[in-house]
Formats: structure tokens, sequence, C-alpha cells
């Protein structure tokens, strides 16, 4: 039995197999495709949606983790797909390297992670697979292929984000940047200021974002720079009081708060976010852009053109004050560079992403898809690892460059192997 991080998506596979080496990959897929079984693969299960779902073979890449090289001349690091970006982190980091950018968590592992746009925050940085040198892959007849920006051009845009249709990731190569260290202000704004003063917050940082609850005019707002201060990394109990104390397990509180009496949202959220308060780190970047994330939670997210965030933020805030969603999470809001990868969702335009999150434990279904509709009219792109209710018809329009990426998946994957439910109704039948 398969289960996803946030215990909404299962599966029991007809094999499930964690080769050990990028040979037995090749092998386990040869195999799949004689016994007729469509093949997915996990990552680390970080995904909301049911991509990874599938009655027929499912491989895991958890052993494929290792450190294939390090080049300190051209900062490429070469790793196997299955390594987790907590361990590629601590890697980059004892050879003086870093991603340019992260997202809240490191958990995911590097191909799950970009085979999804996964992103961070910076108007002026893109998703983590713009950080991606070269693609080992592979395909859907167990024959290996190398991808980059100057060997088979139109694969590996359509490989960088490409949700697994494509065939199985065994390695990548990570251009990396020099190590840095991250100054990280956190305060609380009003949510209109703020709004009023977005291209100058998103000119003058490198990394901004922010939370806002729905019943709150407040935002916790979170600017991360790069710094020459040394590293002032808290100490293990103050970094217990604020991530776990202060984050999760105040989180958690406020959910059962709410699940029982929804009505104690609106008085809970102005009263959390006043107390809020402001915080000040310095430390390595990886450790400044990711915190552990305990509560467990189901998420949709969407890229729009940024000029539409001041539009959308309002739209969205209202829609969390509606008593009927009851909702206990705040709204997440980010800006991404674009990049030209053909599905990366933030693919040829500034975007914004705006996140909603419902605990776990509540139905997620029509808050989600009230949100869904206030997206959809700013032409919106879901994240690929997020819960959508969109089709491959619903989509296309959205994507310029929608058939390229589906020529390459004939090309590669004619039967439809790679194909699961969520595949097919996403991407369309090959
Ligand atoms: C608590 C939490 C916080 C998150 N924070 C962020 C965030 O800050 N920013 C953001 O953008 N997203 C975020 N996400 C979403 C997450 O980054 C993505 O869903 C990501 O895809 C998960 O990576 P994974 O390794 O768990 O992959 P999985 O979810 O297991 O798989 C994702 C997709 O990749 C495919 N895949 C995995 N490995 C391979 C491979 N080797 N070859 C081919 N295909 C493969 C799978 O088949 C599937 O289609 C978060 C999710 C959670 C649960």
């Amino acid at each position: 039995m398969w289960r996803n991080w946030a215990g909404s998506q299962t599966c029991q596979p007809a094999v499930l197999a964690d080769p050990a080496t990028r040979a037995d990959v090749a092998q386990a897929v040869v195999r799949a495709a004689a016994a007729g079984h469509v093949v997915r693969v996990a990552g680390a299960g970080h995904s909301f949606t049911d991509a990874v779902v599938t009655d027929g073979t499912l491989l895991s890449l958890r052993h494929c983790n290792r450190v294939l090289d390090v080049d300190h001349t051209t900062r490429r690091i070469r790793v196997e797909a299955g390594i987790t970006l907590r361990e590629l982190n601590q890697v980059m980091a004892e050879n003086g390297l870093a991603f340019p950018n992260l997202g809240d968590i490191d958990a995911q592992s590097i191909a799950g992670a970009t085979a999804t746009g996964t992103h961070g925050t910076g108007a002026r940085l893109r998703n983590l697979s713009a950080a991606l040198h070269s693609i080992e892959l592979v395909t859907a007849d167990g024959t290996t292929i190398e991808v980059n920006a100057e060997q088979e051009p139109d694969i590996w845009r359509a490989a960088r984000v490409g949700i697994g249709a494509l065939g199985v990731v065994t390695a990548v190569t990570i251009q990396a940047v020099p190590a840095f260290t991250l100054e990280a202000v956190d305060r609380l704004m009003a949510v209109e200021e703020m709004l009023g003063n977005l291209d100058e917050l998103l000119a003058v940082n490198d990394h901004f974002q922010l939370f806002t609850f729905g019943h709150s005019p407040l935002a916790m707002t979170s600017a991360r720079n790069r710094t020459d201060l040394e590293p002032r990394p808290l100490s293990r109990a103050r970094e217990w009081v604020e991530d776990e104390l202060l984050q999760n397990h105040a989180l958690r509180t406020v959910c059962e708060i709410g699940r029982f009496a929804p009505r104690a949202n609106g008085p809970l959220q102005r009263l959390g976010s006043r107390l809020a308060g402001s915080s000040h780190r310095i430390d390595r970047s990886d450790r400044i852009f990711t915190t552990p994330l305990r509560v467990r939670f189901v998420e949709m997210e969407y890229a729009i053109p940024r000029r539409h965030t001041a539009e959308a933020v309002r739209a969205v805030r209202e829609l969390a004050r509606r008593p009927e969603f009851e909702v206990s999470f705040p709204i997440e809001v980010r800006w991404v560079a674009p990049d030209d990868a053909y599905l990366s969702p933030a693919g040829g335009r500034e975007t914004c992403y705006i996140a909603l999150h419902q605990y776990h434990k509540l139905d997620w279904k029509p808050y989600f898809r009230a949100a869904e509709a206030i997206f959809d009219s700013f032409g919106g792109r879901p994240h690929w690892g997020k819960q959508h209710f969109q089709t491959a018809q619903t989509l296309r329009p959205r994507y310029p460059e929608w058939d390229s990426f589906a020529a390459v998946r004939r090309r590669l994957d004619p039967e439809g192997r790679f194909a699961n439910a969520h595949v097919r109704r996403v991407l369309g039948e090959v």
C-alpha cells in the first residue's frame, strides 16, 4: 500500500519495486511493459494529487539517492533522482554550493520536486526545475537518454516539468550557485499597505512572501535577503519555540478549535495575527528557506499573472472569510520569475502564486472549487502537485506550448506506459 504525506491518496500497486541501481530501474520498466502495467514513480509522496496512484508498477527511487559527481569549476552537482532536497542541501553546503532558491520544505525528492514545478519565492528567481542542467531519463522501451539545452532541446523543455509522464528520471545534474547566507525578517503589515507597495517590496527583496488569514486585515510578511553577516543559527530551544510551538502546535490547536467551533475562526485569526510579532534570523540559505511543517493539510495553489496579484488576493481573502468553508489556515502568496519549461505554471510570464490550505480533517472541495473559479478568471495555471479540478481540455489553452509537450510525449511514450488516470485527465490520452 502506498500513501501520500497528506493521507489523501492511497493505492495498492500490483508491483511495488525499489530498485537499487539505475540499471535496475530500466529493467523494471521493461518488465512492467511485458506485464502490460502502467509505470508510475513515487518521490517522497508530498504531492496532494493522485499523480502517483496506480494499480500497475510503482517504482520508488529511494535507494537511488547517491551523489555521483561534484564539479567545483562549473559548480555542477550530479545526483541520482531519488535523493531528497534535505540530503542534497547538506552535500551542497559541504561543497560550498547551494540552490539559488527553495520552497517551504526539503522533504521532497529532487525528481519529484522538479516534475511538478516546485518553487519558492523571489520575483527574479525561477522554479527549482530551472536549476537543472541535464536530466537522465529511462523511456518507455527501457532506453536511457541524457537531455540538456543543447542535446534534445525539445525533450529538455518538456522533461524539466514532466509530471512523470515522459519516463523515469534516474539522475540529474544541478547548476548550483556559491553557498550564501540569508537574513530573514518577518513582520506584520496591513494587507492593503502591502498590496499598495508590492512592486517596491518585490524589487528590493531577493525573496518576499506573505501569509494572511481571511479574517485579519494583517499579513505576516517575510523578507529574505543575501547578507555578508555571519550566520547566527538559533539555539535548539529557540528553534523549537519558533518552529514547533509557535508554528506547528499553535496552528494545530487553531485548526482543532476551528473544526469544532467554526465561529471561533474569525476571533482566533485576528488574535493570532496580532500576536504573531516579528522575527529576525541569519543562517545558511536552505535553513532559512525551509521549515518543518507537521500539521497535515490539503492544498491548492495557482500561478496567475503577477499583475493580477492585488485583485486575486482580495478575492481569495473574501472567500476564506465565508463561514461555510470553515477555513483555519492562512493563504500563502509568493512570486516567481518566468522560465521556459513547456508545462511550467510560471512559464513565459511574471507569476504570483496563491496557495490555499484546508485542515486534513475538513472537506476541502467546496472551498477549493470556489477558489478555482477566481483563479480561472485570471487565467490561472494550477501547481501540478496540488489539488485542482482541471482537465487537459481546460488546461491546453493556458499553455502556449502545450502541443510541443504533447509531441514529445507521443515520441517518448507512444503507448501511454506512464499514463495513469491522473496523467490522462490532466494531459489527455497520448
Ligand atoms: C508540506 C508540504 C509543503 C510543500 N511546499 C511546497 C513549496 O513550498 N513550493 C512548492 O512549489 N511545492 C510545495 N509542495 C509540493 C511539493 O513540492 C510537490 O508536490 C512535489 O512534487 C513533491 O515531491 P515528491 O518528491 O514528494 O514527489 P511525489 O509527490 O512523490 O511525485 C510528484 C510527481 O513526480 C513524479 N516523479 C517523482 N519521481 C520521479 C522520477 N524519478 N521520475 C519521473 N517522475 C517522477 C511522480 O510520478 C509525480 O507525478 C509542498 C508539499 C507539502 C506536502
